[in-house]
């Protein structure tokens, strides 16, 4: 098994480093966790979610500091620069971040997850597609296994529908966070949400990959794909309006041979 990060890399945000209220009362590690620099793409899973022991099924036999790492998570209080220099805290964190994306993986595709979600994905928060015909289409995060230390989180682009590696600097994140699942689910939820307002959802997802359309100088090129006398094709592959091409090249032989005609007699 590929094992991507060899030590705990905690980078907290520059606005929060002196902080000193943030940082000694805390908002609790949760909202502490989701603020770290490379962060972005997490979104707080709710305490009671947490607390649900069916909503934990399965993760205990594959976390190593369970007990310990629950009781970071369920923490009201910010880690400390101590805690941050302190070997047993780190281990125990590593363990407590995989418990939290192993459920975090889990929220994100319940009801209120898929809301929190949609928030950030309409906000842009998970950057855009790097495909120039896909006009900064909005992303979403994936991963492409549900086994930790396996591969770092991708991002999914509805519009051609392909997986790329997200352009955010420190993103280490671990692919099983976020579970290979989600932007399907997400997107299928979408739809039956917005099938009443058919132009939201358009908006939104736009439908297929869009096609490239080969110019010279900002012109289409004739038989070529976009221009009018694009060359087509059936379903056995044989052209189906190359006649109607070809009269069109003839009619533009004849119209040059009498302009030359008529350029020749002034
Ligand atoms: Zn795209």
């Amino acid at each position: 098994m590929l094992k991507f990060y060899n030590k705990v890399i905690i980078i907290i945000k520059k606005d929060n480093l002196y902080d000193d209220d943030a940082s000694e009362s805390g908002s609790g590690w949760i909202s502490w966790f989701c603020d770290l620099e490379g962060h972005e793409f997490f979104i707080e899973v709710d305490e009671d979610y947490i607390r649900d022991n069916f909503n934990l099924h399965g993760l205990k036999e594959r976390i190593q500091y369970f007990n310990e790492a629950m009781q970071m998570i369920l923490s009201a209080d910010n880690p400390d620069s101590e805690d941050l220099n302190d070997q047993n805290f780190l281990e125990i964190y590593q363990s407590a971040m995989d418990l939290y994306g192993l459920i975090h993986a889990r929220f994100i595709i319940s009801p209120r997850g898929l809301a929190m979600m949609k928030e950030k994905y309409m906000l842009g928060s998970f950057g855009y597609c790097p495909r120039v015909l896909c006009e900064r289409q909005n992303i979403l995060p994936i991963g492409v296994s549900e086994e930790l230390s396996t591969s770092r989180v991708k991002v999914y682009c509805p519009r051609c529908q392909d997986v790329y590696i997200p352009r955010q600097k420190q993103l280490d994140i671990d692919g099983a966070y976020f579970g290979t699942s989600f932007p399907h689910i997400f997107l299928k939820v979408l739809k039956i949400n917005l099938k009443h307002l058919i132009q939201t959802y358009t908006e939104l997802i736009p439908q297929g990959p869009p096609k490239f359309i080969p110019k010279i100088y900002g012109f289409k090129i004739f038989g070529m794909r976009g221009s009018k006398y694009e060359l087509k094709f059936d379903f056995k592959g044989q052209p189906v309006n190359e006649e109607e091409i070809r009269n069109v090249l003839k009619k533009d032989k004849k119209s040059n041979k009498r302009d030359e005609e008529e350029k020749m007699n002034i």
